[in-house]
């Protein structure tokens, strides 16, 4: 019989990343496949209460925290003793985390203490004959597995979009505190603060309708034998905002720069998708001046309705990787889609 811990941490404002509200759908469903099995929140952070109330009616049998200004920041060390302790107070033998860069660095050592073992980047699980088997892709995205375990503890990193952000009413968990003993080597690192990438517009949005592609042909001479830089970066934030679109880009674009200043100031290599890149999910995608070769279309795998803007009707994704190509000139194309969501 499996004992499922449902673990996370809180964000600094004390309430749970929606990333963490879709592990916890994996593991309520984990729950009611289970037959017999038992179902235990634990919750880190400065304050518990909050994040532990907000998911009270989640099905969970009981609540545990481990709480205090220590686990209030992203630290290997004390997270590390978070988990271990959660894990060895309920002897699970099911760990669900959602991937957050702070369980992705935590949770690996946590792992090797516990002699359990980890699947990490989960995007898919299924009962099969009542044992548990897990899907994740390999070598970027290009092979998918499905696998099973006999080890315990098993640790499930879910990643996310692939869960629904699980919904419930609030209410009162009565979060049981954990004590985790500290040894004074756990406080070394000290987090003094937040290096984020120098750009003044937030174009990631990992939770958008629509992923918007901007790719190194918007800097390039057009048809008139000009740039036409400003233009680009009006049409293009445009259309961010009437859309809330997420910003993804190619590599070719993101690797311009001027003295260092990236050519469009609000993309950073962290836009780029691609191989070497990220591999959003969205439910759509467009993607625009953008050629559409296969280390870039990799990472569209996630993409469900795809399209794209290309004034090259042999260009990539001519080639089966879109499924509705427009040739046209993008300027002119998101000059009026812009108009047309601004009425
Ligand atoms: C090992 C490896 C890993 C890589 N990883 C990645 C990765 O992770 N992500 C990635 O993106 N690339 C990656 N690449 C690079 C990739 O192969 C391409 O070089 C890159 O994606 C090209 O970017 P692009 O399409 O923006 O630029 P280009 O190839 O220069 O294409 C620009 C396009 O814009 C079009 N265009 C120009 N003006 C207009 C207009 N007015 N309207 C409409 N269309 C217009 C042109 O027709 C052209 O098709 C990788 C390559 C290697 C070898």
């Amino acid at each position: 019989m499996e004992k499922i811990l449902f673990i996370a941490h809180t964000q600094s404002d004390g309430t749970l990343p929606n990333v963490a509200r879709e592990a916890l759908s994996a593991a309520v469903d984990l729950s009611k496949k289970l037959p017999g099995s038992s179902f235990v929140a634990g919750i880190i952070g400065q304050e518990a209460n909050q994040a532990a109330d907000s998911i009270a009616s989640c099905g969970a049998a009981g609540f545990l925290s481990v709480t205090g200004a220590e686990f209030a920041v992203s630290r290997y060390a004390t997270d590390a003793a978070a988990v271990e302790a959660l894990v060895r107070q309920t002897g699970a033998t099911l760990v669900v985390a959602p991937t957050t860069s702070r369980f992705s660095r935590a949770l690996p050592g946590v792992v090797q203490r516990v002699q359990g073992r980890i699947e990490t980047h989960i995007s898919g699980m299924d009962i099969v004959e009542g044992s548990l088997q897990i899907q994740r892709w390999y070598y970027r995205q290009r092979m998918v597995a499905t696998l099973t375990r006999a080890q315990r503890p098993w640790f499930l990193v879910i990643d996310g979009g692939v869960f629904p952000a699980w919904q419930g009413e609030p209410g009162s968990a009565n979060a049981e505190n954990v004590a985790v003993q500290l040894a004074a080597d756990t406080l070394r690192t000290q987090v003094i603060g937040v290096q984020a990438p120098s750009t003044n517009t937030q174009t990631i949005r990992p939770e958008a309708e629509v992923l918007f592609v901007a790719g190194a042909g918007w800097t390039k001479k057009q048809a008139d034998g000009q740039l036409h830089l400003k233009d680009a970066e009006e049409l293009i934030l445009g259309f961010l905002k009437n859309c809330n679109a997420s910003l993804g880009s190619s590599k070719s674009l993101v690797d311009q720069s001027v003295e260092g200043e990236a050519v469009l100031p609000f993309m950073s290599h962290l836009n780029q998708v691609g191989q070497t890149g990220s591999t959003p999910r969205h439910p759509k995608g467009l993607a625009t001046c953008c050629h559409g070769e296969e280390p870039h279309a990799v990472g569209w795998r996630f993409i469900n309705e795809r399209r794209a803007i290309n004034t090259d009707a042999n260009c990539g994704w001519a080639q089966g990787k879109a499924d509705v190509l427009y040739v046209a000139d993008a300027f002119q194309v998101m000059a009026k889609v812009n108009e047309l969501l601004a009425q």
